[in-house]
């Protein structure tokens, strides 16, 4: 795979999942970080979502509910280069009936080299990069030339 640069801007697209038994935690994150939060634009899972907006007052674009196809939806926003950070704290203890959409969804992560905090402890370091409030370059695949070589 051939790979180019893109520019992420400073201000961040960034999308929260949390499984059931994460929520208070991804809660409580977004609670002390609610004033860098506020200065990019949020993207959420719907349950995840409507109860970080009810409980933090943060604007969030919700989608659709994990279990019916809200991972599946953050993934292919971020092959469309629509999200650019992901904030994922999934359930290591539980297993989910969605796991192979969790699964998809770290993958596009990972292929589209987008930031991924897994824990809190990954999304304090996340949130407090430097990068986080600046523009920065990121290599992505490089579709067109993927697709010259192959028609
Ligand atoms: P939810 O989905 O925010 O709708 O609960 C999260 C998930 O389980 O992927």
């Amino acid at each position: 795979m051939d790979y180019k640069s893109i520019q992420t801007k400073a201000q961040k697209s960034i999308a929260l999942v949390a499984h059931d038994n994460m929520k208070a935690s991804l809660i409580d994150w977004c609670h002390t970080y609610l004033e860098t939060l506020n200065n990019h634009q949020l993207f959420a899972t719907g349950t995840t979502g409507a109860l970080i907006a009810k409980q933090t007052g943060l604007n969030i674009t919700p989608l659709i509910s994990g279990p019916l196809g809200g991972d599946q939806q953050i993934g292919a926003l971020i092959t469309e280069q629509k999200i650019d950070v992901l904030i994922f704290f999934w359930d290591p203890l539980e297993a989910q009936p969605h796991d192979p959409d969790v699964k998809a969804l770290l993958r596009l992560a990972a292929v589209w080299n987008i930031p991924v905090a897994c824990n809190m402890a990954s999304a304090d370091l996340l949130i407090t990069s430097r990068l986080f409030e600046q523009a920065f370059e990121r290599k992505i695949p490089d579709y067109h030339g993927y697709m010259a070589k192959r028609t």
